[in-house]
């Protein structure tokens, strides 16, 4: 019986041969996956596992440069100051970004952008007037159609119509026959962060928003905080009036689409092409509140 189980020094070749090849094929099943397993445990988690030699989309993808330009009196006759700029030197501004190739486009143009995540022309810039100055349509707007740029005014209702210097309803009027936009930047012009609840919703932010579209039979989407002046009472009270974006004093060309729309960055201009060059790009910057 024992003599029927003798292994012969070929059997146990044989069976070691067998043996090694099983071995090698069970390492061969296996070690794929394994690798497999490997590669995607080391990517971060929320990147798409597949295929894994691409890199996760960094967070910056999220950014986009647009900047916004603040201005205020474009004026020849008044007093040089900080948001006193000179008509050539506006003209000058103007030119540079056509022949730097900046694209000058709506707000409502970037808002969509912003929200939407659609695609702005290479270079966007966008034009903005606060305060309703007399010499924006006297001296900008001129300027305005010879590049034919279009720009948001943001308007203090209670001055128009009201005071020496000052823009009237019919030449709001005209400037959105030329195609501009407008904007509302409060009734009165206050520091919304310290004067009373009524004061603020009724008369600042409800009151200026229906004047504005009673007078020009237009939506009126957007907001202008007066001097910049924000608190988070002030950026829910306009959210609840039904603006749909808001622009600040925060100094940044560089926009994310992560941006709450109601706290939009803008650039301060001065009466210099140095300075704006600086700012346009980014450089050199006054960071405000
Ligand atoms: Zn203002």
């Amino acid at each position: 019986m024992q003599n029927k189980f003798h292994l012969t020094k070929t059997d146990i070749a044989i069976f070691s041969l067998a043996t090694l090849v099983i071995i090698i094929g069970i390492i061969f099943c296996i070690t794929p996956t394994a690798y497999t397993k490997a590669s995607v445990t080391q990517l971060p988690e929320s990147a798409d596992p597949v295929p894994p030699t691409i890199a996760p989309t960094p967070a910056t993808s999220d950014n986009f440069y647009a900047p916004i330009l603040m201005y205020h009196h474009i004026s020849d006759t008044l007093p040089m100051g900080p948001y006193v700029i000179r008509t050539a030197v506006f003209d000058n501004q103007m030119n540079w970004l056509k022949n730097n190739n900046y694209h000058v486009i709506p707000y409502s143009q970037f808002y969509e952008a912003l929200t939407t995540k659609t695609t702005l022309p290479e270079k966007p810039v966008v034009l903005t007037f606060d305060d309703n100055d007399k010499d924006q349509y006297e001296n900008a707007l001129p300027i305005l159609k010879k590049y034919d740029y279009k720009a948001i005014f943001f308007i203090p209702t209670a001055y128009v119509n009201k005071r020496g210097g000052v823009m009237t309803w019919d030449m709001l009027k005209e400037l959105l026959n030329e195609g501009m936009e407008i904007g509302a930047h409060s009734s009165t012009h206050p520091d919304l962060r310290v004067i009373p609840r009524k004061q603020l919703y009724d008369e600042e932010l409800i009151g200026s928003k229906k004047i504005l579209e009673e007078k020009l039979g237009i939506s009126i989407k957007y907001f202008a905080y007066p001097g910049g002046a924000k608190s988070k009472k002030v950026v829910q009270a306009v959210k609840d009036t039904g603006f749909l974006s808001a622009v600040t004093t925060i100094y940044d060309p560089n926009h994310t689409y992560k941006d709450n729309p109601l706290l939009i960055s803008r650039i301060y201009v001065g009466n210099s092409m140095e300075n704006f060059v600086d700012f346009i790009n980014g450089r050199n910057l006054y960071k405000s509140h």
